[in-house]
């Protein structure tokens, strides 16, 4: 193979890893590309200490709207929850195109790992998909994969790719061991995908449902326990560090409850528009049941607003919350 750049999408995975070993061993200059969001968030220290220790240069990418407004309707839909695998992949490989100029694009896929996007019929639609026909090298399952231009080009040996196929790892130790890769010497970052998470799901669903989906508040559906009431969103902190998170991403306009003189949760009550005080009442109620008061006939609860104290209401607290559940 001819000494060339590869910009290979890189998640820090294992087979990734694999990938940017193997395509730098052949004698290639490799760029892990990684695409970051609050639904797929890796340890970034730890991904660059993996990167520098692989050899590899790294460039984070992260997600913008964009991806939102393809989560919403994605061209080849959802799979078991509400993870849009094919089109995701196909928004991360449109990012790497916009700056691998004429170099060779790479993915870690492997052929038949993953039922909904890794199969030769879901590799195609992501081809299609990026604009990137024939353009996407998947050198861990290569040899059993129509060339791409690539080989045509005569810029990569079919030869050198490996056949990778399927769940199993079996064949893995004895490749890491080629390819001098010792697990136990590098960083693992964690961090799966929540879109593929059941509970997750139901909350990015109902931000959809009411036409909410923004990075601000798909950052909050990270913490605290959440509950909708009418057009408002309520975030109840569970413990001292999601209470401090809450304040930290509450924005103008959001209303902050707490409970004064006992401890108890902070949370943000988030509306698109004027909410009722009745609601806030509701919400107060809410933030009482989960305070350590919540044995007593009524609780004081503070709500601010832009920093500024603008109630202090003496409400009941509320135990029967399974109306305000998202489901
Ligand atoms: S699991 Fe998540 S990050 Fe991975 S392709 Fe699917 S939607 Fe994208």
């Amino acid at each position: 193979m001819g000494k060339k750049k590869v910009y290979l999408l890189f998640s820090g995975g294992l087979d990734s890893i694999i990938a940017a070993k193997l395509l730098k061993n052949s004698g290639y200059e490799v760029v892990g590309v990684h695409i970051t969001s609050p639904f797929f968030q890796k340890n970034l220290e730890e991904l660059k200490e993996l990167a520098e220790k692989l050899g590899i240069e790294l460039k984070i990418i992260e997600a913008g709207d964009d991806y939102l407004e393809m989560l919403k309707n994605p061209v080849y839909g959802y799979g078991k929850n509400i993870n849009p695998c094919i089109d995701c992949k196909a928004y991360m490989l449109r990012k790497l195109k916009e700056i691998a100029g004429n170099n060779i694009i790479a993915t870690g896929e492997v052929l038949g790992q993953r039922p909904m996007s890794q199969n030769l019929d879901a590799f195609r639609k992501i081809e299609k998909l990026s604009g990137l026909k024939r353009r996407i090298l998947r050198p861990l399952s290569g040899k059993l994969l129509p060339p791409t231009l690539y080989e045509e080009e005569g810029i990569v040996e079919k030869e050198k790719l490996l056949d990778l196929k399927g769940r199993s790892r079996k064949k893995y130790p004895e490749i890491l061991e080629k390819l001098g890769v010792n697990l136990e010497n590098l960083p693992t970052p964690a961090g799966g995908c929540l879109l593929t998470e059941q509970a997750f799901a139901k909350k990015v669903k109902d931000l959809m449902d009411n036409d909410e989906l923004t990075w601000e508040n798909v950052r909050l559906l990270r913490i605290g326990r959440h509950l909708r009431i009418g057009n408002c969103k309520l975030v109840i902190g569970r413990n001292k560090k999601e209470n401090d998170l809450l304040r930290e991403y509450s924005k103008e306009g959001d209303f902050l409850l707490w409970t004064p003189g006992v401890p108890g949760p902070t949370a943000i009550l988030r509306c698109k528009i004027k909410p009722e005080l009745s609601q806030i009442k509701t919400a107060a109620g809410i933030v009482a049941r989960y305070s350590d008061a919540k044995e007593e006939p009524s609780v004081e609860v503070v709500v601010e607003k832009n920093g500024k104290l603008i109630n202090k209401l003496l409400v009941k607290p509320i135990f029967d919350i399974n109306q305000f559940a998202i489901t």
